[in-house]
């Protein structure tokens, strides 16, 4: 059938979802063609304004992505926000499937009182800011402070820590904003608590990641050694086990507890001594505490401390919860940044989506119900997983996809694909950017950068960038 030979498939989104499963299909499929659309003018979705800026290694996928682009049956349509600019109803009639790949856009709130002050900001936003993510250039942290408390424990608590805590002259030449660059130059912050609810063995961060905190120029790691006490033994004997409920202990964790366990509890060597010694700056873990509220400065107009209660572990395994034990500490700070999750937005009233899980709910990356509709990525999956991770999910959508046509599954005769959308798009003004259009901002970056020996120099403005193209 026609579909067999020219299948006009679309995908919602250039993240790495976006574009692993595009991979996929154009090179599964030796005659598919794939459209991409985004809705900010530029691809690559966290690769861009999520990946610290201090992490330029992790951004080479961007090279494969553009390989991917770079297929004369590849198309990107940039500045198209699906939902508003073109519906998804609209989509399945133009293509013979659509992939969902949009990622997880929203924040977990905390919910307690006192979230909305002034010096409480998501750690979301503060990733947008420094990232140059166009939506969130009005943040303007407050770092005036001594003091700021992270609520959250993962990989994304510790970037926000990171790059609070780097000297600055050591961030000059990556692609951080200028302008986050100069609220950091003016910083205050000496000190950056990471709060979690649970214990040591249920930090969601890897080995990575605690260790580049722990060498960090200028700064030393506060551990109260009672946090670990008793850890050891439950490393190598049995408790361990009946704690994790695991036969054997995955060993990333092992030697990331390890770490831990000789940061908080050995002597530190030499060199190390004489680094924490002449540091300015500290950070510190505090384990077994709550969120309660957000205490307001006296004036109301900024956040003063957060009120933790106090909590011990129950159950045992992935079910170990942290309960209060009725015991309440107030911890002083002027910045309070809750890194407690992403979360997907519903994109469209005719596609299903699982609130509770944030996700959309799915069979392999078919969606449930809507024939011809899948999903790849963080909206798939929820919000866990590093680009690997994404990969093989988005890899395995697209095989579903293929296998789904193969079937004849799929709607037969021809689909328009991107005409049909274009002319929708026009008849609305919406002005799409094409990937050649966003080569044309990249060497812009490029050269804004070269001055000042940075990567790049981000455009973080819409409009600038629709008028640099002439649009
Ligand atoms: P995203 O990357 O979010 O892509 C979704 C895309 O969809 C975005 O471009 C978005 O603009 C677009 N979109 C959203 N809504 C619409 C719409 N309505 N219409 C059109 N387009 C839309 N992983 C690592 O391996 N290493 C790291 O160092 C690392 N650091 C990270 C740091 C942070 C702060 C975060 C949050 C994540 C990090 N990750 C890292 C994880 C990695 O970013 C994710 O695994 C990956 O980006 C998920 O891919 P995705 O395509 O599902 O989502």
């Amino acid at each position: 059938s026609t579909q067999e030979k020219t299948p006009q498939i679309c995908v919602v989104g250039s993240g790495p979802a976006g574009f692993y499963t595009a991979q996929h299909l154009l090179k599964q499929h030796p005659q598919a063609h794939v459209d991409i659309y985004e809705k900010q003018p530029v691809p690559f979705g966290l690769v861009r304004f999520g990946v610290a800026p201090d992490h330029p290694e992790v951004k080479n996928v961007i090279n494969t992505f553009t390989q991917t682009a770079h297929s004369g049956r590849c198309a990107f349509w940039g500045n198209v926000e699906v939902g508003r600019d073109v519906t998804v109803p609209e989509l399945r009639e133009a293509y013979h499937a659509v992939v969902l790949s949009y990622g997880a856009e929203d924040h977990r709130a905390l919910e307690i009182p006192g979230e909305e002050l002034p010096g409480v900001c998501s750690a979301r936003a503060f990733v947008g800011w420094y990232n140059g993510l166009p939506e969130n250039q009005e943040l303007k942290p407050d770092l005036s402070c001594d003091t700021a408390v992270i609520l959250g424990q993962g990989n994304v608590a510790l970037d926000v820590a990171r790059i609070l805590l780097t000297p600055p002259e050591h961030l000059e030449k990556t692609d951080i904003t200028k302008a986050a660059l100069g609220v950091l130059r003016q910083s205050q912050v000496k000190t950056v608590w990471l709060v979690g609810r649970r214990g040591p063995l249920q930090v969601a961060f890897t080995i990575k990641e605690l260790r580049e905190m722990i060498q960090l120029p200028g700064t030393r790691p506060i551990l109260d050694p009672v946090d670990f006490l008793g850890l050891q033994d439950r490393l190598k004997g049995t408790a361990w086990r009946q704690s994790t409920m695991l036969t054997e202990v995955p060993r990333p964790r092992k030697r990331l507890m390890e770490l831990l366990l000789r940061t908080a509890m050995e002597k530190p060597g030499r060199e190390e001594a004489a680094h924490w010694a002449s540091a300015s700056r500290a950070w510190g873990l505090r384990f077994f505490r709550s969120p309660q509220q957000v205490l307001p400065s006296p004036d109301g107009r900024g956040a003063a401390g957060v009120r933790l209660a106090v909590t011990r572990l129950e159950g045992v395994g992935e079910a170990t919860r942290a309960v209060p034990t009725g015991v309440m500490e107030d911890l002083p700070c002027g910045l309070v940044l809750s890194s407690i999750g992403y979360k997907s937005r519903p994109i469209d009233p005719s596609v299903p989506f699982d609130s509770k899980l944030g996700v959309i709910p799915n069979v392999e990356g078919r969606v449930t119900d809507v024939p011809g509709l899948y999903c790849s990525g963080w909206v798939k999956r929820g919000p866990t997983g590093v680009i690997a991770t994404t990969m093989t999910d988005s890899f395995l959508t697209g095989q579903t996809l293929l296998q789904d046509l193969k079937a004849g599954l799929l709607p037969s005769g021809p689909r328009p694909g991107s005409a049909a959308i274009q002319a929708l798009l026009s008849s609305r003004g919406v002005q799409p950017v094409s990937f050649s259009d966003w080569e044309k901002l990249d060497a812009e970056e490029v050269a804004r950068g070269q001055s000042t020996g940075k990567p790049r120099e981000k455009l973080v403005d819409p409009q600038e960038m629709l008028c640099l193209l002439g649009h």
